[in-house]
């Protein structure tokens, strides 16, 4: 096992790591950015290094920095999180050459699944369904021709884009063309590469995602769903886990595909399998990623297994088996952003005057904050998750209405807390009976009309 481990990341993930590395008797080494000096990680850590300015690139991107905190503090081992560094091959393979051990996949699978086309590819030949479209497209005649085979409405999608960004719906023929254009460009200025594939459109899907954990020894295992479609702009903002709209044999298929496509590229890690379900019940593959996510704690809940603790584990080289491990309950994650709701969802951070943290039986909160604390504006907008575990859908639902009410974060800030308050009372969350498009279209307007 690893004697030191260094975080590469901030906020609350960095926190949840250092957490698990406590337990397992692992010294950790936090790395961050001079807003950064007064966060919890870097109390929380054994020792703490500064790699730099606010701004991302600065630090939390700077890989020679990184590096040399890990050289300097004898790191054995680096944990990316999410986002920053997680899914950058390069990184994975410069800890390898410096004797580090990257705690996720190995270089050449993250190549392979970081390209959004390939991936799809590889789901093909692994003989998983995705959704109808193209490879990877190099210029705009090329995407037109496949938007036609394909049939409008289309999206465009960049091939390294990620977090619901790079995306572009094109609905007609006529503005297509102008659109792929534009879509490669703004591909090209956001993620270094224009390259782009299609999809087809689909109407309402939902979005189900399936857990991984496969060792390094041959082992592969599904560690359930989450149900993730109650989204804005393609970002997820609650996930529970199971999903209500899963039945028996759809989730059987959906854990079969998703460990084909691991077994299919030899995955080694915690990952996630991405799908896209139409009102049929047809499913399609999407992406993987391959990190941890951040709602992963809804698996942790209703699987009582610490997912991190596996990560480090695997990568450490230990077998893992969870062939006795089953589900027990429901539990509803609730992304805790400082964010304006009724301002268009506009970032909102600032100091914290006030906290009151929920607790009590099956009630969780991964966050870095504190009272006193300034939120830094560099940085997204999460600043934790409330998680709530009940023996079923119904009892989690009334632990979340019971916690929200409890948790109080004051100061010159706005978080999204009575946004979910709100959510809870919708008729479509409480009959589990949403899709990507619900969020947007029929609960949040009715919330702002009320609220007007
Ligand atoms: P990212 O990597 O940026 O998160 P994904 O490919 O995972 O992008 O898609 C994010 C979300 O965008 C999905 O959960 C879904 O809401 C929407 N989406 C993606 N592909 C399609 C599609 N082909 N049809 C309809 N909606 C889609």
């Amino acid at each position: 096992m690893f004697k030191k481990l260094l975080i590469a990341n901030r906020g609350e993930i960095a926190v949840r790591i250092i957490r698990t590395c406590k337990e397992l008797g692992i010294s950790t080494v936090a790395v961050y950015s001079k807003a950064d000096k007064n966060s919890l990680h870097v109390y929380l850590a054994d020792e703490a290094v500064c790699v730099g300015g606010p701004l991302p690139q600065e630090s939390y991107l700077n890989i020679p920095a990184i590096i040399a905190a890990a050289e300097l503090t004898g790191a054995d081992a680096i944990h990316p999180g999410y986002g920053f560094l997680s899914e950058n091959p390069g990184f994975a393979e410069i800890c390898k050459a410096c004797g580090i051990e990257f705690v996720g996949p190995s270089p050449e699978t993250m190549v392979l699944m970081g390209d959004k086309a390939k991936a799809r590819e590889v789901a093909v030949k692994a003989g998983v369904p995705v959704v109808p479209g193209s490879g990877l497209i190099k210029n705009a005649k090329e995407a037109l021709e496949f938007a036609r085979k394909v049939g409008f409405p289309v999206l465009v999608k960049a091939a390294h884009g990620g977090g619901g960004r790079g995306m572009r719906l094109i609905e007609r023929e006529e503005e297509a063309e102008t659109l792929i254009v534009t879509a490669m460009a703004e591909a090209e200025a956001a993620f270094g590469s224009g390259e782009v594939y299609i999809e087809k459109y689909l109407i309402e899907p939902r979005h189900v995602e399936v857990q991984i954990i496969a060792d390094k020894h041959g082992n592969v295992f599904t560690l359930g769903e989450r149900e993730c479609s109650l989204q804005r702009r393609h970002q997820k903002i609650v996930e529970e886990s199971p999903s209500p709209f899963v039945d028996e044999t759809l989730r059987e298929e959906l854990y079969k595909a998703a460990k084909k496509i691991a077994e299919y590229i030899g995955y080694v890690g915690a990952g996630t399998v991405e799908f896209l379900i139409d009102k049929d019940k047809n499913f399609y593959f999407i992406e993987m990623n391959t990190r941890i996510q951040v709602e992963h704690p809804i698996t942790e809940m209703v699987f009582n297994k610490d997912l991190i603790a596996m990560q480090i584990a695997v990568a450490a080289g230990e077998e893992v088996d969870l062939s006795q491990t089953s589900p027990k309950g429901h539990a509803i994650e609730f992304r805790i952003n400082c964010e304006d709701y009724e301002k268009d969802f506009r970032p909102s951070p600032g100091r914290i005057r006030k906290l009151l943290i929920p607790g009590g039986f099956g009630v969780r909160v991964d966050t870095y904050i504190y009272e006193g604390y300034e939120v830094p504006v560099y940085y997204d907008s999460l600043l934790g998750k409330l998680i709530v575990w009940g023996e079923n859908r119904k009892e989690a639902i009334k632990r979340g209405k019971r916690a929200l009410s409890e948790f109080i974060i004051e100061g010159e800030l706005k978080t999204l807390i009575p946004f979910h308050e709100k959510i809870l009372e919708s008729e479509e969350f409480l009959k589990g009976n949403y899709n990507t498009k619900s969020l947007e279209e029929a609960i949040l307007p009715r919330i702002l009309k009320a609220s007007s």
